[in-house]
């Protein structure tokens, strides 16, 4: 789809009482914010918000079929909707990651959504092959001619892979979408740099775009902290493909457990212990349930050293929240009983609808029914290829805590 320069965009009428939201400028309007409509507009099509009377207060894309109605894009009357607006805006969340990811085969997220002024997209670029997640009608209707600049803006792209298999697809009114979008087919697996360590990424079967990306600091902050016990036995829970293992054994850990549901996260978490010189013993990739395994730990008598919790978002909607902070509290309380005193815990949620405020008062009451102490060593969260919009609070979802418990 190309923007034509000059248009005439369909409208949609702000309620009165609700004309506040555009001094905050958050870029989600909701279908109550909206008494009127004028044209057809077909989901995904750009659209103009104004006031009852016709002024003008922003531009973004709608659709019909989400609560969020319209997605903003621009609060500036005098900047057109137009092809060079995609650019500028791609070319702007690039050029903001330059320098941020080492190696000759980097893995940086180049695009993070709202944050990154373009609502619904996510890029991510591992080595050579750039991952595109489209999640909204407005980004799905461009997706092809956006694919296109990205590959004439990002030096070195062989090929860009659509991953676009993901819940909040369906609030869109939209299917499901993987394949390719452009250029060469990618390998199964893509051999990725991250500080020193390597890592293979399956980009058409790995979780969301295929790694973990946004948790690249707070593998070397673990590796960090652990350089200073040399040693250490290390219990990977929800480890997925490895990544904190890996940095555990860098930083001279003499032993790393993974654990995860997944057998084929398991194989691969294997594949990249090895693939950075540590022999990898079967007994320390188990296939089983956190929840149930510490608990095994437990009556056993099991202890570690250091304990990393990462577990899956736990709190998709609102309702859920309370369930969440049952889950989290139970995994913490089971590993500060597992830690030996001056044990390390490195305990996160990628939960937006958890704030970090309420993530440490779960881990606090967690603390607490262990009787023990603990103090918090460090604050983590999403690195800085992951920017959160001031605008946009609800861009912040990663968190994490370094405990040392006594
Ligand atoms: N720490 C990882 C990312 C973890 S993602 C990294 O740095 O790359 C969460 C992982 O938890 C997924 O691999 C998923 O398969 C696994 N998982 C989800 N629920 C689980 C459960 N109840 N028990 C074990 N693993 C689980």
């Amino acid at each position: 789809m190309t923007e034509p320069a000059e248009r005439v965009y369909p409208a949609a009428f702000i309620r009165d009482d609700r004309l506040d939201m555009f001094e905050r400028r958050h870029p989600w309007v909701f279908s109550g914010a909206i008494r009127g409509v004028r044209g057809n507009p077909a989901d995904g099509d750009l659209i103009e918000l104004q006031t009852r009377d016709g002024a003008f207060l922003a531009r973004g894309y709608w659709n019909g079929h989400s609560q969020i109605r319209v997605h903003v894009l621009t609060w500036d009357a005098l900047e057109p909707l137009d092809d060079s607006f995609w650019r500028a805006r791609l070319e702007r969340a690039v050029a903001a990651r330059a320098g941020l990811a080492q190696g000759e085969r980097p893995a940086v997220r180049l695009v993070h959504a709202e944050s990154d002024g373009l609502p619904g997209l996510i890029v991510d670029r591992y080595a050579d092959w750039l991952v595109v997640q489209a999640l909204t009608a407005g980004i799905e209707a461009r997706k092809a001619r956006l694919a296109e600049m990205l590959a004439e803006i990002v030096p070195g792209v062989r090929g860009i892979y659509e991953r676009s298999d993901v819940d909040i697809r369906g609030k869109e009114g939209l299917p499901a979408a993987v394949g390719m979008l452009a250029g060469e087919e990618p390998p199964p697996h893509i051999e990725i740099d991250e500080d020193g360590r390597r890592f293979l990424v399956d980009v058409r079967h790995g979780h969301k775009t295929g790694f973990y990306i946004d948790q690249r600091a707070n593998r070397s902050r673990l590796a960090g902290w652990l350089r200073l016990t040399p040693g250490a036995e290390m219990l990977n829970a929800f480890s997925f493909s490895g990544g904190f293992a890996v940095a555990a054994l860098q930083g001279g850990a003499a032993r790393a457990i993974n654990v995860d549901s997944s057998a084929e996260a398991l194989a691969l978490a294997r594949r990249n212990v090895e693939l950075n010189g540590f022999a990898a013993q079967d007994e320390d990739f188990v296939a089983a349930d956190v929840f149930h395994l510490l608990r095994q730990y437990r009556e056993a008598g099991r202890r570690f050293d250091s304990i990393v919790l990462d577990p899956p978002k736990f709190a998709h909607s609102q309702q859920q929240v309370q369930s969440a902070t049952r889950g989290y509290k139970d995994i913490n309380l089971l590993a500060f009983q597992l830690l030996r005193p001056g044990g390390l815990l490195f305990t996160f949620s990628c939960s937006g609808l958890v704030s970090a405020d309420l993530f440490q008062k779960v881990v606090f009451g967690a603390l607490a029914d262990t009787g023990r102490d603990a103090q918090i060593l460090e604050r983590l969260g999403a690195g800085p290829d992951h920017p959160v919009a001031l605008t946009f609070p609800e861009g912040e979802y990663l968190k994490g805590l370094v405990c040392r418990v006594w």
